[in-house]
């Protein structure tokens, strides 16, 4: 049995799950296997149709859901109930883009005829995270269900209560078997992704699981999508606007959600001619925006982290920072409502004076702290930015556009955002993911729904159509 307890009153039990066993997960995917087929006879727009209607049967309980998610994860109501609403957007976005991304193409020229269909992989096995379970599964769900495979979504057991609820909305309006949810830790999802009838793997995650669930993959040849973590830099070049309501946005760009979030901002680099500037304007505007307490409080803006080992390993990094002579500054305020020793509270700060071989700068800290660390020249900031072995996200600040995305090129980073970070960066239309150990594939856009379709060619040459003249036998194409 899974029991989830809120990690902002860890007394408090938010609800319970039965864990699936494996003979149920194979069961699962046959199901899913079998179920596969006549969906993926439908057309794409009946799919997409029968996505916008599966939507429809969510929205009555989308204020209900951000609660129960709120609880379960220590995200703060506002973040829930926007990440819900996302989700059911980037659904009926997806179902209606689909019909003309995955459209046939078809050519009949002087080099023969040619067609190219889109088919679907079959099972879609999808291993979710915790710290975004809804919108991290619809990110798969959506693209994969429209172009035909069934889905078997493993979520996180630390945040499973929320999700399963969708899926079971969702798969409510839908064929049997086409969508559902299994339950437990990594014996679940290793079973999942191990299976021989799974066909493509969606995985969100660490590194350090998606070496696991790569390897798994690997023994059938599944291909996988990896989404990983991020160690986000931000650029503020010297031209960079410190006024009030840019600076208000950096700080949720790293401080939503506890920091915890793959595409955080999560190293600060600060021209040595603004540091004091920029110290004095973030930390204003970071008392401001920051009040960590109850998720479900009027007015709190952080909760708290996932889990008592996510509270030691963020206190870890900002004492080792500490111990090598970092200022620590602790920003914004908190609830005096909300009791901080009952739940995995950790007050946010802002660590000045370290350098990137900080672990704190160094890893990604995946909690409410972020180190604030100076540059020289623009050459010597994107080197230190590409130095990391992650390369998810980054952001360039500048009063000049055109400078900013000049830089921006130059970064090693999947997606690099302009003036802002985080989720206020994103867009529909443009493909999110990593680069080297952040990951590959991608979601969002055009070819976030490409990534759930195989490409199948039919072809007839010129040369041996009715009146074609042929072409001697065995001879590549002219
Ligand atoms: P995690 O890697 O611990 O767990 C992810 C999922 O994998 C969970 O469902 C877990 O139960 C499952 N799992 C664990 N072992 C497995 C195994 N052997 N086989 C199959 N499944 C297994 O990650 P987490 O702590 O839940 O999430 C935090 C990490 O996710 C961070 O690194 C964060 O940056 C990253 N993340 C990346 C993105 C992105 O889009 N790139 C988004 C959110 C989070």
């Amino acid at each position: 049995m899974i029991t989830r307890h809120n990690p902002a009153r860890v007394s408090e039990v938010v609800g319970t799950l039965r864990e699936t066993p494996p003979t149920e997960v194979d069961r699962r995917v046959r199901a899913a296997d079998r179920a596969q087929r006549d969906w993926s006879a439908r057309t794409v727009a009946q799919r997409a149709s029968m996505l916008d209607a599966a939507a429809d049967a969510v929205d009555p309980h989308l204020a209900d859901l951000a609660v129960l998610l709120a609880r379960e994860s220590g995200k703060v109501r506002a973040d829930c109930a926007g990440e819900l609403r996302f989700a059911m957007i980037f659904l009926r976005w997806v179902a209606g883009r689909a019909p003309q991304v995955l459209a046939d193409r078809e050519v009949d020229d002087s080099t023969g005829r040619l067609l190219l269909t889109r088919k679907a992989y079959g099972v879609v096995a999808a291993i979710t995270p915790w710290n975004a379970p809804i919108i991290l599964a619809m990110l798969k769900i959506a693209p994969a269900l429209v172009a035909g495979n069934a889905v078997v979504v493993k979520p996180s057991p630390l945040a499973p209560l929320a999700i399963d609820r969708v899926i079971g909305l969702l798969a409510s309006t839908l064929p049997d078997g086409v969508l559902s949810a299994v339950h437990g830790e990594a014996e679940t999802g290793a079973a999942l992704v191990g299976h021989p009838l799974v066909r493509k793997v969606a995985f969100t995650g660490g590194l350090q699981t998606a070496r696991h669930v790569a390897r798994a993959a690997a023994e059938f040849a599944t291909p996988a999508v990896l989404e990983l973590g991020g160690n986000d830099p931000v650029l503020l070049l010297p031209d960079a606007d410190l006024s009030a309501e840019p600076m208000r946005r950096l700080v949720m760009a790293s401080f939503a959600t506890s920091g915890q979030v793959c595409m955080a901002a999560k190293r600060l680099y600060v021209h040595r001619s603004r540091h004091d500037d920029f110290l004095a304007a973030y930390r204003v505007a970071a008392d401001e925006v920051l009040c960590t307490g109850d998720p479900l409080a009027d007015g709190v803006s952080m909760g708290p982290v996932i889990s008592a080992e996510a509270v030691r390993r963020v206190q870890d990094l900002v004492a080792d920072a500490a111990g090598r002579g970092g200022r620590v500054i602790t920003v914004g305020r908190a609830d005096p409502g909300t009791d901080l020793a009952a739940g995995h509270f950790v007050l946010p700060t802002l660590v000045d004076g370290i350098g990137d071989d900080a672990p704190l700068t160094a890893t990604e800290q995946f909690g409410p702290t972020v180190p604030l660390v100076v540059y020289d020249d623009i050459d010597e900031v994107v080197a230190r930015a590409n130095a990391d072995e992650l390369g998810l996200g980054a952001s360039v600040w500048s009063a000049d556009e055109d400078r900013a995305f000049a830089v921006a090129r130059r970064l090693e980073a999947g997606f690099v955002f302009v003036n802002t970070h985080n989720r206020t960066g994103m867009a529909l239309r443009a493909p999110f993911g990593g680069v080297k150990r952040s990951g590959y594939g991608r979601e969002y856009g055009d070819e976030g729904i490409v990534e759930y379709a195989q490409t199948c060619a039919v072809n007839a040459p010129a040369a041996f159509r009715a009146g074609g003249g042929g072409a001697p036998a065995n001879a590549y194409p002219q």
